[in-house]
């Protein structure tokens, strides 16, 4: 298997395009095109991780953190350019899923409930997939090649589907002017037609290709159409939303039980039990609002500043500040997701990239 195929199996996983436009992620250091011996699956790609490649015959990284990030300006034997530099040398292939993966419903977040023994979680912040809609008019008889034409554009995909397209007939009139040359009706004279309107969803990202595509294959000099913007909840979001019952203190001793990381700072704002439990792993904290507002009773995340927590506690929110290593067991997450659908040896990382000690 070429690291292009695994990519493929990688993308579908997390679509690299769900990205954060901040974000870098994808293929950072490699070769598309060269054999994957195996994979090891990390949060951090350090010199451990590289050497642990190594040692283990395998030249595919796969990082939650890009490396490279925001920019790297030089790459010398100082800091990242050692790595980067150590990836080469040893002919390793190096690929970051980072807010791709976050933004999934089986993402790291929904990995640090499973790993604390919750399967069934939601996604808590949603994110609106945009959509757009184009409503045509069309002679009745030319209907049939127009949806062809433009479902081979692009246009009336949903989901697992294709092909899916609206239409009800209309009345149409139009009076063709002297420079004129149209498919029906004479120049200077009131036309009445029986038309079609014809409705169907597409990607954004393909506007100019669904307009090419329509002018080319609509028989009217001037086509009459409309591109409506939708917007609607995807599957998709940040963070994940579980039922628990206990009180904080369990909750806390769960975490450090099945991480063996050990809680240094938790906010108390309110003594009632825990039913909803809302994780965002890594720093989630400029999301509090959000996880709040789906009733959660406590949030898990990292990265917590003195001032949020000091807010957080007058709000009566209460937070388990997880630190933001505990996304390390997307590696033993991401090996399952993988192992799922390929049939390829996969390492979840053994060293430890945590710079706290
Ligand atoms: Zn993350
Ligand atoms: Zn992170």
């Amino acid at each position: 298997m070429k690291v292009h195929e695994l990519f493929g199996v990688l993308d579908s996983i997390a679509p690299f395009k769900d990205s954060e436009d901040w974000d870098n992620t994808g293929l950072l250091v490699g070769d598309m095109q060269s054999e994957v011996t195996g994979v090891l699956t990390t949060l951090d790609c350090s010199m451990e991780t590289v050497e642990e490649a190594r040692q283990n015959d395998i030249n595919v990284v796969v990082a939650h953190h890009p490396l490279i990030f925001p920019k790297t300006s030089s790459v010398t034997e100082a800091g990242t350019g050692a790595i980067i530099r150590s990836l080469i040398k040893n002919d390793i292939n190096l690929i970051a899923m980072h807010t791709n993966l976050d933004h999934q419903p089986r993402g790291v977040s929904h990995m640090i409930a499973e790993r604390l023994g919750f399967h069934d979680t939601e996604v808590l912040i949603r994110h609106e997939a945009s959509y757009k809609k184009l409503r045509v008019n069309i002679p009745a008889e030319d209907r049939g090649q127009l949806k062809s034409d433009l479902a081979k554009a692009g246009v009336g995909r949903q989901g697992d589907y294709t092909d899916c397209f609206f239409e009800y007939p209309v009345k149409g009139q139009f009076r063709p002017g002297g420079d004129a040359n149209p498919h029906i009706g004479a120049r200077g004279e009131l036309e009445n037609v029986d038309e079609y309107i014809v409705e169907a969803i597409y990607d954004p990202a393909i506007e100019n290709h669904v307009v090419e595509a329509l002018v080319e294959s609509h028989p009217y000099e001037e086509p009459a159409f409309d591109i409506l913007s939708i917007h609607k909840p995807s599957e998709k979001g940040l963070g994940v939303l579980f039922d628990y019952e206990g009180t904080m203190d369990d909750l806390v001793s769960l975490i450090e039980e099945k991480t063996g990381l050990s809680v240094v700072n938790t906010v108390r704002g309110s003594d009632k039990p825990i039913r909803r439990v809302a994780v965002i792993g890594g720093s989630g904290m400029s999301y509090i609002n959000g996880a709040f507002a789906r009733g959660a009773d406590v949030l898990l995340t990292g990265d917590v500043k003195y001032h949020e927590a000091y807010d957080a506690k007058l709000a009566g929110r209460n937070i388990i500040d997880t630190g933001h290593y505990m996304e390390h067991v997307m590696a033993e997450g991401l090996k399952i997701l993988i192992e799922e659908q390929l049939d390829i040896r996969v390492k979840a990382t053994q060293s430890s990239t945590n710079p706290f000690s």
